[in-house]
């Protein structure tokens, strides 16, 4: 079979492109060349950015160093929102024409209006040659068969990855996600075609290993070599990353960054999973303070920039993620030279919960669930308001063997070190909680009502 990097005339053995292991100085400069060019095209097309920009004084003709760059202001995700809601369907950032337009996508809208993006195909063949090259780093060869389970529908995830498969060269094996039954099935032909990977999102892949035992099959016996996951950060959670090492007997890769700065896999892991490289050729990723927006150094805390250096339909510049992580430049074992993620994506500014003062993430609760080896994997975070005192009750599922009595107070004292606050305990037995095949829900807020 012919190697698909041919295609790209290049011979680095392990990587895909000798840009990977470029000095950062160097690759920096490359990148603001790159990133030149892409705000240029921004502002000769964009209404959205123009007058954005223009607001603040701003002429493309300004951009002269990072610090430049640095200081434009940052775009929302509700800021898309109300642009779309006043130039429907697209909003005034679309800078192609229909003919142009290759793909439709969206977000789930789960939470009021859906943002719609739209993909011409060269942004479609980016996102496949940035994900492909992802993929390579994490081990994945055209020899490799692919199960894709996930939902194919406005969903990015998926497609993402099935682009990325396509692109490798490998064998795309596009199962899909969400419908009735659909798990069982999934379980039916991962044991006949013995896939050699998979992607989905973390809590389905948990699932799947539980529905799969239920039924007294191993899931050792699927036979996966790397499992690959977005959309959650359960892939990046030590604990939640060795359950599914342990349960699949594969290894665990993080990747993703969000819909809006496609192609998500600009972060991702590579084989030795240290964290997610930001492989900011692909999409410029900066780490920032969440109140000027200004790049931390390495070893602080942040918040994600995303910034497109290549995008043509519905480019982004500065979008701010709200997700929280921090970042280091300290060497990866594969010699990728990008900074890292060494904890992943660790919260978002919008999940996180305050109770009496404590700021409390989901993935905190998540890596204390995943300590204790007599829970299941599922949690749901409530928080009451209880006279004047805020309430938060962490409700858990005993595994049937288990004593509750033990099991509750070694949550509860576990919970007290790492939340900083004390908290309820609920234990429900195996099986009480509902599944996803998608993403988890985890923070019930009930002072909202
Ligand atoms: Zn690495």
């Amino acid at each position: 079979m012919k190697d698909p990097k041919d295609a790209w005339g290049l011979d680095v053995p392990g990587y895909w492109d000798p840009i990977e292991i470029m000095d950062p100085e160097e690759r920096r400069n490359r990148i603001w060349e790159t990133l030149k060019k892409q705000l240029t095209y921004v502002w000769n097309h964009s209404l959205f950015y123009r007058r954005k920009w223009e607001a603040v004084g701003f002429h493309i003709g300004d951009l002269k160093s990072w610090d430049d760059f640095e200081r434009l202001p940052v775009t929302t995700k509700d800021e898309i929102r109300r642009d779309q809601e006043e130039y429907p369907p697209f909003g005034s950032n679309l800078c192609v024409g229909p003919g142009d337009i290759y793909h439709i996508h969206g977000t789930s809208g789960t939470t009021g209006r859906p943002n719609v993006f739209a993909w011409t195909k060269e942004d479609w063949s980016y996102m496949a040659k940035s994900h492909a090259r992802a993929m390579w780093s994490f081990g994945l060869r055209p020899s490799d068969r692919v199960f894709i389970g996930s939902v194919f529908s406005l969903y990015i995830g998926a497609w993402g990855a099935l682009a990325g498969v396509e692109q490798l060269g490998a064998q795309a094996f596009p199962f899909g996600a969400g419908q009735p039954g659909q798990t069982d099935r999934a379980i039916d032909w991962l044991m006949t075609l013995k896939p050699s990977a998979f992607y989905g999102t973390p809590s389905y892949a948990i699932y799947l290993a539980e529905r799969a035992r239920q039924r007294n099959i191993d899931p050792r016996e699927f036979g996966l070599r790397i499992l690959f996951f977005s959309g959650e950060p359960g892939a990046g959670i030590p604990e939640t990353k060795r359950l599914i090492e342990d349960a699949f007997g594969g290894i665990c890769v993080d990747t993703g960054s969000m819909a809006e700065a496609t192609p998500w896999m600009s972060n991702a892991e590579c084989e030795y999973r240290s964290g997610m490289h930001l492989w900011q050729d692909m999409v410029y990723t900066e780490v920032a303070d969440p109140v000027h927006y200004r790049p931390v150094p390495f070893g602080q805390e942040g918040t994600v920039i995303y910034t497109h250096t290549f995008r043509r339909a519905q480019p982004m510049v500065r979008l701010l993620s709200g997700d929280l992580t921090c970042w280091t430049n300290t060497p990866c074992a594969c010699g990728r030279t990008y900074p890292r993620l060494p904890k992943g994506i660790y919260g978002r500014l919008d999940d996180m919960v305050t109770v009496r003062g404590a700021n409390i993430y989901p993935s905190q609760v998540e890596s204390v669930i995943g300590e204790i080896p007599q829970l299941s994997h599922e949690f749901r975070i409530v928080v009451d308001r209880e006279g004047p005192l805020d309430q938060v009750t962490i409700v858990a599922e005993a595994m049937p063997m288990g004593d509750k009595v033990v099991i509750e107070r070694r949550l509860r004292e576990r919970l007290k070190t790492v939340l900083g606050i004390r908290a309820e305990v609920q234990l429900l037995d195996y099986g009480e909680l509902e599944r996803t095949e998608f993403k988890a829900r985890r923070v019930i807020d009930r002072r909202r009502r």
